[in-house]
C-alpha cells in the first residue's frame, strides 16, 4: 500500500488551486500555517477501577466519531480527480483501517483497564510503543507506517480532549491557517490582526465557524477536501474566499492579480462607508432598522463603525468556549455591561446559551454525552432548563447589564409556549432576589422573546406569541431543521436552501403570527445579512434585520435602492411557488428589476 503521498507532494512547489466553498468574502495573501494536531499538552490522571468501563466507553466514542470524520473525507476525496485524490484516498484508506481494531486500538483499550489509566494518556502511550517496537526493526516501510499511526493518535487525542486550536493565539502577523477542521471555539481564538484567513477541509457555509468568520472579516474558504495535503507550513497561499478558491505557491502574475482585486475590495468598502450615517430608508420610503450580531465582544468597534442600530443577536456562546470552568455571574455581567455601555442607549439583545450541536462547551460535557443526535438533543433552552444554576446567572447577569442600557433577552430552540412561560417564572425569581439583594436590575423587566429557529415554532407561532413579547427568526437552523440537512456538513452544503418553498412560507407565517399578535419580529439568521434576500425579506414584511456587522452597509445599499411596495407584490406571488429553483430565478428577476 502506498501512504507517503504527503512526502511526495511537498517537494512539489508549483502554483495549484484548491476548491472549497467560500463562506467569507475577502482575499487573503500569506505565509500558511498548517495545523498538525493543535494539542500541546495531553491530559494525564489515573483513574479508578469502577471508572474503566465509562473511560473505555469515552475512547469508543472517539473512535466512532474519529472514524466518521475519516469517511466524510473520504467521499470528499473521491469527488477529487487526479493523482491527488488518489494519493489522499490512499492515506484515508490506511487511517480508516486502523481506527478499527487495530494493534493501536486494542492495545489502548488494554492499557485504560490494565494501567487504570486516561483514554488519552492511553493513546500516548500505545502510539510511543508502537514506534519503539518499529524502530527496533529498521523497516523502511515500517518507518513510513509510523506518520500514519500519529496521525490517528493524534486524531483520537483530538477527539477525546475536544482541545481547541490553542496555537492559533501566537501566529506571526499574516498567517494563514490551514486545517482539518476549525471549530467555533478555534475559530474565536484566531486574533484578525494576526491572521489573515484561513481554510479547511470540513465544514459548510452555515456552519457557526462559517458565521465567526464572517462576523471579523477573515477571509474563509471551507470543505476544500484535499487543502491540507496540498498545502505545507510555509507555503505562500492565497484564500479567496469570495469564490471559495485557494491558490497553493501563487507565481507572480498571480499574486499581483489578487492585490489588484484585494485593493478593489478595499476601495469599495470605503465606498460603502460612506453610508455609515445615512438612513437605511427604501427608495418609497420605508424605514428599516439595520442591527448586528455579535459573537465576540471584540466585534463591538465595527458594529459601532458601520452604525447598527443596536445588537440584535449577541451569541452569549463566547463565555463558554475554550475555558474548562463555567463563567460566574459577575464575570459575564462585567462583560455585559460594558457591552450595553459600548452601545450607548442602543438596543442589546441577549440570546441565552446555545450550546449542543456543532457549538460544545467543555464544562458542560457531561450532559452531551447521552445524546445520541446532538442537533435534536438536550441543547440551547433545553439544556438550560434542566440545569437551573445556569439560567439564573444568565438571567441574573443579563439583569444586571440592563440597569446600563435597554436589554432584551432571546431564547433559542423554543418549540413551546410552557418554555417561555417556564423561563419567564425564573426570570421574576432572580429579580426579586437580586432586588432584595440591593443590586440594580432592569427596570422594568426586559422584554422576552422566542427565537423562530424549528419548524415546530413557525408552525404555532401563534401559541408562543401570546407568552413571548418578541419574535426573532433563525434561518440558519430553521432551514436545517425543516430541510432536515446539517447546516455544517459539507457534503450537503449545495442544498441547504433558505429558498426552498417550505422555509419562505414558514418565514411568512411567524411574520404573520406576529403581525396579529401585535408583537416585534425581526430576522437574526445568515440570510439578514445577504443582499440577495433583501427584498424577498422586505416584501415579506420584515422591517428589523440583524446581520454581521461586516455584511450591514451592503445590506443598506441593497435597501436605499428598493421599491418596498413593488418587492411586497412579488414576494406575495414568490410566496405561492412549489419549487425553489423557480423562487430563486423569481428573486433573481425582483433584484434585477428593482
Ligand atoms: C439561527 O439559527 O438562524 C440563528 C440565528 O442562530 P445560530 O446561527 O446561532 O444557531
Ligand atoms: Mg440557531
Amino acid at each position: 500500500m502506498k501512504t507517503d503521498g504527503r512526502r511526495q507532494r511537498s517537494v512539489k512547489a508549483a502554483e495549484h488551486i484548491v476548491e472549497g466553498h467560500g463562506v467569507a468574502p475577502g482575499i487573503a495573501i500569506g505565509r500558511a500555517f498548517v495545523v498538525e494536531h493543535g494539542i500541546s499538552q495531553v491530559p494525564e490522571y489515573n483513574i479508578g477501577s469502577a471508572e474503566v468501563a465509562a473511560e473505555c466507553q469515552r475512547f469508543n466514542e472517539a473512535v466512532t466519531y474519529s472514524q466518521r470524520q475519516v469517511g466524510k473525507l473520504q467521499d470528499k476525496a473521491r469527488r477529487l480527480s487526479g493523482a491527488a485524490a488518489e494519493e489522499l484516498g490512499y492515506i484515508l484508506e490506511a487511517n480508516l483501517q486502523m481506527l478499527t481494531g487495530s494493534r493501536l486500538v486494542r492495545g489502548v483499550e488494554d492499557r485504560i483497564g490494565r494501567q487504570r489509566i486516561n483514554a488519552e494518556a492511553a493513546v500516548q502511550a500505545e502510539m510511543a510503543d508502537i514506534a519503539q517496537s518499529f524502530s527496533a526493526i529498521g523497516d523502511p516501510y515500517l518507518a513510513g507506517r509510523m506518520q500514519d499511526i500519529n496521525d490517528v493518535g493524534m486524531r483520537l487525542i483530538r477527539s477525546l480532549t475536544n482541545t481547541p486550536y490553542k496555537a492559533l493565539s501566537g501566529l506571526p502577523e499574516g498567517t494563514v491557517v490551514i486545517a482539518e477542521e476549525i471549530t467555533p471555539a478555534d475559530t474565536a481564538l484566531m486574533d484578525p490582526a494576526r491572521i489573515a484567513g484561513f481554510a479547511t477541509a470540513l465544514g459548510g457555509a452555515e456552519s457557526h465557524t462559517a458565521i465567526v468568520a464572517r462576523s471579523l472579516g477573515l477571509p474563509a474558504v471551507l470543505g476544500a477536501a484535499d487543502v491540507v495535503t496540498a498545502v505545507k507550513t510555509g507555503d505562500t497561499v492565497v484564500v479567496d474566499g469570495g469564490r471559495g478558491r485557494i491558490v497553493v505557491n501563487p507565481g507572480s502574475r498571480t499574486k499581483a492579480r489578487f492585490r489588484q482585486r484585494r485593493q478593489e475590495l478595499a476601495r469599495e468598502q470605503r465606498l460603502l462607508a460612506r453610508l455609515r450615517d445615512l438612513p437605511a430608508r427604501s427608495r418609497d420610503g420605508v424605514e428599516v432598522t439595520l442591527q448586528a450580531n455579535l459573537e465576540l465582544p471584540l466585534e463591538l468597534d465595527m458594529v459601532n463603525q458601520v452604525g447598527a442600530a443596536g445588537i440584535g443577536l449577541l451569541r452569549s456562546e463566547f463565555f463558554f468556549m475554550n475555558r474548562d470552568d463555567l463563567p460566574s455571574q459577575d464575570e459575564q455581567y462585567t462583560a455585559l455591561s460594558s457591552l450595553v455601555e459600548g452601545m450607548a442607549g442602543r438596543p442589546v439583545t441577549i440570546r441565552t446559551l446555545d450550546v449542543g450541536g456543532e457549538k460544545l462547551a467543555p464544562a458542560l460535557g457531561q450532559h452531551f454525552a447521552a445524546s445520541t443526535n446532538p442537533a435534536l438533543g438536550l441543547r440551547a433552552i433545553r439544556l438550560s432548563l434542566k440545569v437551573r444554576s445556569l439560567l439564573e446567572d444568565q438571567l441574573a447577569a443579563m439583569l444586571r447589564a440592563g440597569a446600563h442600557g435597554p436589554v432584551r433577552i432571546l431564547l433559542p430552540m423554543i418549540t413551546t409556549p410552557g418554555e417561555v412561560v417556564q423561563v419567564r417564572e425564573v426570570l421574576k425569581r432572580v429579580a426579586r432576589r437580586l432586588k432584595r439583594r440591593g443590586q440594580a436590575i432592569a427596570a422594568p423587566l426586559p422584554p422576552l422573546g422566542v427565537l423562530i429557529e424549528v419548524p415546530a415554532a413557525a408552525l404555532a407561532a401563534d401559541g408562543l406569541a401570546q407568552v413571548a413579547d418578541f419574535f426573532s427568526i433563525g434561518t440558519n437552523d430553521l432551514t436545517m431543521y425543516t430541510l432536515a440537512i446539517d447546516r455544517s456538513d459539507e457534503q450537503m452544503a449545495d442544498q441547504f436552501n433558505s429558498l426552498h418553498p417550505a422555509v419562505i412560507r414558514l418565514v411568512g407565517h411567524s411574520i404573520e403570527a406576529a403581525r396579529q399578535a401585535g408583537i416585534p419580529i425581526n430576522i437574526c439568521g445568515e440570510m439578514a445579512g445577504e443582499p440577495r434576500y433583501t427584498a424577498l425579506l422586505l416584501g415579506l414584511g420584515l422591517r428589523d434585520l440583524s446581520m454581521a456587522a461586516t455584511a450591514l452597509p451592503r445590506v443598506k445599499q441593497r435597501i436605499r435602492a428598493l421599491d418596498v411596495s413593488e418587492a411586497a407584490r412579488r414576494s406575495q406571488t414568490i410566496l405561492e411557488q412549489h419549487d425553489s429553483g423557480r423562487i430563486a430565478a423569481m428573486l433573481d428577476d425582483l433584484n434585477a428589476l428593482i
